[in-house]
């Protein structure tokens, strides 16, 4: 059985914002509380794959008891993807082994510029810092015999990864399908995809554009997310097609 929690289904602010006193981020509904985007997939095996480590990656793992993280995939080098990377010291303390990586070439780029003192070879050794291995994704990747499939989507001008284990297919942060990774996205069982708000966004898909890619993908089930505090759970959800719906933090699929 494959296992895959939501650990994060919010837009690179979080939800509630800052400073803002809209009706999405005073709702008492705690699926309107939406940390940084990102999930923890079991796989069969018990192989545990961490997709971007965010700025509440701490707190995540806190909530979800989260011990191990056997490998970590990135989608793209943005903040809200990365920002967490410090935190994976608790799992290469508690595992007694650096953590493999991978993400294509711009994103280890990022890491590599973000997280210069964790690469620096004169930063003092035994402060803690993260223990990393980075590695360049290539098709198909394996981790620990397991195959998952990265594919392209495009964020904006950039072309990031999206992620499909089997069946599950993780698409974050996307404003447009590539059309050699429509072919790779047939026969799903559950599709999550980037939804960021009603009205349109120049590196984000919009509830109406993700609605329409959803339809064309044809997953069984379609979990948006990266939601932003335009769209309150509850009122967006009950309009959505059938078959598609908001994700929400703590969410947990199994298939
Ligand atoms: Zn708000
Ligand atoms: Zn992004």
């Amino acid at each position: 059985m494959l296992r895959v929690t939501f650990l994060g289904t919010g837009t690179s602010h979080g939800v509630p914002m800052i400073a803002c006193d809209c009706m999405t981020c005073r709702s008492a509904d705690p699926r309107d509380k939406r940390l940084r985007p990102s999930i923890y997939v079991e796989l069969p095996d018990g192989t545990a794959i961490l997709v971007d480590a965010g700025p509440d990656l701490r707190q995540q793992a806190l909530r979800h008891d989260i011990r191990r993280v056997d490998a970590i995939l990135l989608t793209h080098g943005h903040a809200d993807q990365i920002l967490g990377i410090d935190e994976t010291r608790s799992f290469t303390a508690n595992q007694q082994r650096p953590i493999t990586c991978y993400g294509d070439a711009a994103t280890l780029a990022d890491i590599r510029q973000t997280f210069a003192y964790v690469f620096d070879p004169l930063t003092p050794r035994g402060g803690g810092l993260p223990e990393l291995n980075l590695v360049t994704v290539e098709e198909p990747l394996t981790i620990n015999g397991n195959e998952i499939l990265p594919l392209r989507v495009c964020h904006g001008t950039r072309q990031i990864l999206g992620f499909r284990f089997g069946a599950f297919a993780y698409l974050t942060d996307c404003s447009r399908i590539p059309e050699e990774s429509w072919a790779l996205l047939h026969n799903l069982d559950v599709l999550v995809l980037d939804a960021l708000r009603t009205r349109p966004h120049p590196t984000h898909f919009s509830l109406g554009e993700a609605v329409e890619a959803a339809r064309r993908i044809a997953a069984r089930r379609t979990l948006f997310t990266h939601m932003c505090h335009d769209l309150p759970h509850e009122p967006t959800n009950g309009q959505l097609p059938e078959g598609m719906e908001l994700a929400y933090d703590g969410l947990i699929v199994e298939l």
